[in-house]
C-alpha cells in the first residue's frame, strides 16, 4: 500500500559517504516512507533550513550499512518524489582520475559514463509503459549553476565546474589497468559507485538532479598509496565544507524549477513510446 507522506518538502538532499545527517536542520521529524519498490535506505529526515522544507536521505543508511550495489535507488527516488521534492542535490565521495582534481576539491560533473554491471534496477518503466529518457545532458543545468554560484562563497573550497563521473559497480575498487583505462581511454575525471541509476531515476521522475562530487583521494592510476587515516581525514574536511555549502545552495533555489532554465520536469514528454 502506498501511503502518502504527511509532509511535503521542496528540496531533497541525498548524503553520501561521510554525510549522514545535517545538524543545521530545524524542527526535524523522521518519516518511514513506503514505496512500491520496498524500503528506502533509511527513514527520511524532514526539517527546515532558512525557512525551506528539506528532505534528507543518507544513501547508504545511517552507519553506512548498505553497499553501492545493494542500495534501493528506486525506493529512494520514489520516496523523495512522494514527499514533493522537485530539486535533488546529491552528495558523493569520489576518487580522482586527474592530477588537478585534488583530494579535498569538489567537482560538479556535467557528464557520466555507466560501467555498472546491470544488477541494479535502472528504471521505473518495466513494461506496459516504455520510456527512453534522454541522457545527453544528464544533470540539471539550472541546479548545477546554482551549486557553482553557492560554492564560490565557501572559504577555501576549490570547485571544478565540469567533469565526467565514471560509475563502476563496486564494491571493489578498480585495478590499476582499469583506472588507467577510465582515465586515458574513456576520458573520465572522477570515479564513484553510486551515481547510476540514481541520476536516471531522478530524470524519469522529472526531478532536477545534480551531484556534488567530493574528492577523497587519487584513484590507483596515480600510484600514490594513501592510508585509510588520510582518506578519513579528507572525508571529514569535505563533510564540513558540504555542510557550509548546503544552506548557500538552498537560499538560492527558487520554490519550483523554472521551465525556462531547464527541461527536467518535461523529461517524459519525448520519452514515452
Ligand atoms: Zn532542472
Amino acid at each position: 500500500m502506498l501511503v502518502k507522506p504527511p509532509v511535503q518538502a521542496e528540496i531533497a538532499i541525498i548524503g553520501g559517504s561521510g554525510l549522514y545527517n545535517i545538524p543545521e536542520l530545524k524542527n526535524v521529524n523522521e518519516y518511514k516512507v513506503y514505496t512500491p519498490y520496498g524500503e528506502p535506505s533509511d527513514k527520511v529526515v524532514v526539517g527546515e533550513l532558512d525557512g525551506r522544507k528539506i528532505a534528507f536521505l543518507p544513501r547508504h543508511g545511517r552507519g553506512h550499512r548498505i553497499p553501492p550495489h545493494r542500495i534501493n535507488y528506486r525506493a529512494n527516488i520514489w520516496a523523495l518524489k512522494a514527499l514533493g521534492a522537485s530539486w535533488v542535490i546529491s552528495f558523493a565521495a569520489v576518487g580522482s582520475l586527474r592530477e588537478e582534481m585534488r583530494p579535498g576539491d569538489f567537482v560538479v560533473p556535467d557528464q557520466f559514463i555507466d560501467m555498472t554491471k546491470g544488477i541494479r534496477d535502472f528504471t521505473f518503466f518495466e513494461g506496459g509503459t516504455v520510456a527512453h529518457v534522454s541522457m545527453a545532458d544528464p544533470f540539471c543545468e539550472h541546479l548545477r549553476r546554482v551549486i557553482l554560484e553557492a560554492a564560490k562563497e565557501v572559504a577555501g573550497l576549490r570547485v571544478h565546474p565540469k567533469g565526467t563521473y565514471i560509475c563502476i559497480e563496486g564494491p571493489r575498487f578498480s585495478t590499476r589497468a582499469e583506472s588507467r583505462l577510465w582515465r586515458d581511454v574513456f576520458g573520465a575525471d572522477i570515479i564513484g559507485m553510486t551515481l547510476v541509476p540514481e541520476v536516471n531515476l531522478a530524470c524519469e521522475a522529472q526531478m532536477c538532479y545534480a551531484t556534488v562530487a567530493m574528492v577523497t583521494d587519487y584513484d590507483v592510476w596515480a600510484e600514490r598509496p594513501v592510508t585509510a587515516e588520510e582518506v578519513v581525514r579528507v572525508m571529514e574536511e569535505n563533510t564540513v565544507k558540504a555542510r557550509s555549502l548546503i544552506p548557500l545552495i538552498v537560499r538560492r533555489l527558487p520554490d519550483k524549477p523554472d521551465e525556462r532554465m531547464c527541461s527536467c520536469c518535461r523529461s517524459l514528454e519525448t520519452a514515452l513510446i
